[in-house]
């Protein structure tokens, strides 16, 4: 799990990695639900959207533009939150987020806070900070509920809890919850609800994430499916919602092209159930909504990405999560592996930068390079590309100006042995004697790979490649083959 601490070893990534591949059941249900997702998303694409690829042109320019003036965004998001009766308050980095919640339910003396869904606030570890202070922050999503109940965090940007099937959750509601055994979803929504229920009510304080912030109208939308998310931001009396500062954007129209893309990519259907549009606290005249309504701006490394001018493009995800779904490393390992709030395609490029290459510049291994995440992200983030190139960041092959490059340890066996290959593939000479060396020593090196210690962690889940020395011969002497 990710816990507090940024860095993560290698042995620590492999060990999450091997665990989380020896675990069949967790391989069954994210196979099971990845194949889902991605299904849904294509029927839907190829029978509702006349043109999605032009809608993917217009996501893309919607989130370089909001990018391209955020300074001027973010200001003109101030002034008109303000007028709508929003406080707005400004967090450089994950502890001072934490403080400004702290400081709010101190002030009004909470002790119980309920959440919506928010990865941001995974991100600065918000209920682990509030536990410390005698605070507890209760998930009322459904799939945030079921992983707080186990003490894990999310497996999955969009849906928390998608490594789990029915009869597991069902034997969680029945260890935490004290519920009847259940399987069947209807009744297991109806263990959740009673649960949470009684949850809201007398609760004085919700929390929720952000996402789009309207600057031209100094409102925030939040998307879900569940209701939980209006209940954390209408029937309470202190609303506080954390918005990473990338989320802005100029207008309505913006957004809704950005909705648009969202829904569909993250979970195959048109539209969600909830599109709530907050526009500040309750106003004179209103029927219900909170008497006080907050904003915390997240910066946490964000403006040094938004300074990049390669690696800013990842601050136009949405965080549809399509990227992992079609990930081939994802459905294997799911997101614990990562060892990062952020997992997958999108985790690899965005991690390491907002958490320093140092820390977990691991993850970007965790990647077969097969495009199929550039392929589909509805922003087109050519997250691909970008992860090839904070590889070589990694090994001190790039421009060395992402965060936390200086301390990156190179593996020098790993440079050593990149130099020798290089050296060898670059002189046909040298590569066609290499080649009959291992044509003559493969049998051998088949029966000696699982002991010899470069070889053996290579051939633990791979077979010995078969090496056919004599194809350059055989090619050689192909009719019609004019060689040189
Ligand atoms: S990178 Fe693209 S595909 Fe991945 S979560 Fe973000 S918007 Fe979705």
């Amino acid at each position: 799990m990710s816990g507090n601490s940024l860095f993560h070893s290698a042995k620590q990534y492999e060990d999450a990695i091997s665990s989380k591949l020896a675990d069949g059941q967790l391989r069954k249900n994210l196979k099971s639900a990845m194949t889902t997702l991605k299904t849904n998303r294509k029927n839907l694409i190829s029978s509702r959207y006349t043109d999605w690829e032009g809608l993917r042109e217009l996501g893309k320019e919607v989130k370089i533009k909001s990018l391209s003036k955020l300074d001027e965004l973010l200001e003109r998001f101030e002034s008109n939150a303000l007028k709508n009766g929003f406080k707005v308050h400004w967090a450089n980095d994950a502890q001072e987020a934490n403080e400004i919640i702290y400081k709010l339910a101190k002030e009004k003396r909470v002790s119980k806070i309920l959440k919506g869904k928010s990865m941001a606030s995974e991100e600065i570890h918000l209920n682990a900070y509030l536990k410390e202070k005698g605070i507890l922050a209760t998930e009322t999503d459904l799939g945030e509920l079921i992983i707080q109940l186990i003490d894990e965090p999310p497996v999955h940007i969009v849906a928390p809890a998608i490594h789990k099937n029915r009869y597991q959750i069902g034997e969680i509601f029945k260890d935490k919850l004290d519920a009847p055994l259940e399987s069947e979803p209807e009744k297991l929504n109806a263990i959740a609800r009673k649960h949470l229920r009684k949850e809201f009510e007398d609760f004085k304080m919700g929390l929720s994430g952000v996402n789009f912030a309207i600057a031209n109208e100094g409102a925030i939308w939040l998307v879900e499916n569940e209701g939980n998310g209006r209940m954390s931001t209408t029937a309470c009396d202190i609303h506080v919602a954390i918005c990473g500062i990338e989320k802005i954007v100029e207008s309505f129209e913006d957004a809704s092209i950005l909705d648009t893309l969202l829904v569909p990519s993250a979970v195959g259907a048109p539209i969600t159930c909830y599109n709530n549009i907050i526009t500040g606290a309750r106003k004179d005249g209103d029927l219900d909504g909170p008497q006080e309504a907050h904003i915390i701006m997240l910066d946490n490394n964000r403006s040094n990405v938004l300074a990049d001018s390669h690696y800013y493009r990842s601050l136009s995800c949405i965080r549809c999560g399509t990227c992992l779904n079609h990930c081939p490393v994802y459905d294997k390992i799911g997101g614990h592996a990562y060892l990062s709030t952020y997992p997958g395609p999108i985790g690899e490029v965005i991690s390491p930068q907002l958490f320093g290459l140092d820390n977990c510049g691991y993850m970007v291994n965790l990647c077969s390079l097969c495009g199929r995440c550039s392929e589909v992200c509805p922003v087109k983030i050519p997250l691909a590309e970008l992860i090839r190139d904070l590889r070589s960041e990694k090994v001190g092959e790039g421009r060395g100006d992402v965060r936390g490059y200086k301390k990156v340890h190179r593996n020098k066996s790993e440079k050593i042995a990149m130099e020798v290959f290089a050296s060898l593939a670059t002189s046909g000479l040298k590569w066609r004697m290499l080649l009959h060396l291992v044509g003559l020593f493969s049998p051998l090196g088949k029966k000696m790979a699982p002991i010899l210690p470069g070889l053996k962690n290579w051939v633990f889940c791979r077979e010995f490649p078969k090496i056919n020395a004599s194809l350059h011969a055989k090619v050689k002497n192909l009719k019609g083959v004019i060689y040189e």
